[in-house]
């Protein structure tokens, strides 16, 4: 192992834990060693993880209900706060029903891997988020890649498989890493066409988009096409936690079926009763997708106009391509002295070659924050060479 490590060290792969902490009452800002970091590499987008009235429902809960739920769901972990929370998420959805679960790591792993097995195929985008891969490998079914957002090439899969007993095809609504969209319209055609399920994974799209934060799916109008809603707390909701909507069939399949439901200690009812209020909040407070919204472009105009590389996306994920590992780590460094957390991201999170900065926005950034960092960004790309002046 260390051999291994010291090799991964030498390519500017090793990665390490450093501690970050929250400045109350900045919920845009983070804090490592001395330092007040505008925090540009959170996935609090619309910054409610410091509301007061989560933080005050989540604290009378914990009086009430108790530290820990002491049991998986099944047994006695199904505490009072679930059926209230999974009422309101179907009916966001516009679903039947809806399950909530411990976090979208353990959603997409428990739901494919009990919705396909051997003899079934999986189509996936290439870009995937890791835990719908590790879903596949864990079903045992087989793993039809298809080039990222590549609709001739996942079509050709789909006829290679056409014989296959359940077919499913899945996708990120977002890119975790990219910040553009899955084509879900035509992956909305295709999955009529071929008889596939389609599942979609709104973790970073999912309070984002929408009228209500519904995600891309209501906002572009396709949600009925979709057979498996999926989504975190963790990012736009500011807390912990996941959800899956669907059928009623659906739900009692996975209650059935999905082993992290059944075999992992359910969420403490403090967190339960906290992603009911943020889930209030997400669907009121429209002017924060409008304000996260005017940031992102703003931010992401500021950037390309400067001759940065940020992709096709749209999104409040901005990453700014680099191409080397250890000049993303430069970049990454530069940019906390002048005050800004960043995060380098490397293979094998992205393909070699691809190393980059992921900046990620939220609601919680002004304007004027926003400005004055692509200012600095500007100078740093200058000075490492990234963009020419
Ligand atoms: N899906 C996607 C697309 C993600 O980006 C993430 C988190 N990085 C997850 C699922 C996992 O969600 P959680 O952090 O709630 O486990």
């Amino acid at each position: 192992m260390d051999k291994e490590l010291e090799l991964l060290a030498g390519a500017s792969l090793e990665r390490s834990l450093r501690v970050s902490s929250p400045v109350f009452g900045s919920p845009g800002y983070t804090v490592r060693g001395d330092q007040m970091l505008l925090n540009l590499s959170s996935n609090d987008y619309l910054g409610l993880a410091q509301h007061p009235a989560i933080i005050d429902i989540m604290h009378r809960t914990l009086q009430s209900e108790g530290a820990g739920s002491g049991a998986s769901r099944l047994v006695t972990g199904n505490r009072q706060p679930y059926a209230p929370l999974e009422a309101a998420l179907a009916a966001w959805q516009n679903c039947e029903a809806s399950l909530v679960v411990a976090n979208g790591y353990m959603a997409n792993i428990g739901a494919i891997s009990a919705l396909v097995s051997r003899g079934d195929v999986v189509f996936s985008d290439q870009l995937n988020h890791a835990s719908i891969v590790d879903g596949i490998v864990l079903s045992r079914a087989d793993h039809a890649r298809y080039r990222h957002n590549d609709m001739e090439h996942l079509r050709s899969l789909l006829n290679k498989h056409r014989d296959k007993r359940r077919k499913l095809i899945v996708t990120d609504a977002v890119f975790s890493m990219d910040g553009d969209q899955a084509p879900l319209r035509e992956l909305a055609l295709l999955k009529r066409e071929y008889g596939a399920m389609l599942m979609v994974d709104e973790a970073h799209s999912g309070g984002v988009y929408g009228k209500r934060g519904e995600g891309l799916c209501h906002e572009l109008g396709i949600q009925d096409d979709v057979d498996i809603h999926m989504g975190t707390f963790s990012k736009s909701f500011g807390i912990y936690g996941a959800y899956i909507c669907g059928s009623r069939t659906l739900i009692r399949w996975l209650v059935n079926k999905a082993r992290p439901l059944i075999y992992s200690t359910a969420l403490p009812s403090s967190i339960v009763a906290g992603i009911s209020k943020a889930l209030a909040l997400v669907q009121a407070d429209h002017w924060r997708r409008e304000k996260l919204d005017a940031g992102s472009r703003l931010f992401r105009d500021s950037l390309r106009s400067a001759g940065f590389i940020t992709g096709d996306g749209g999104s409040p994920i901005v990453p700014l391509i680099v191409g080397d590992n250890e000049l993303a780590l430069r970049f990454s460094s530069a940019l906390e002295e002048v005050g800004i957390a960043s995060v380098a991201i490397r293979p094998p999170t992205v393909p070699a070659g691809t190393a980059r900065i992921r900046f990620s926005l939220s609601a919680a950034h002004s304007e004027k924050e926003l400005t004055e960092a692509a200012a600095h960004i500007r100078i740093i790309g200058h000075q490492l060479g990234v963009v020419s002046s």
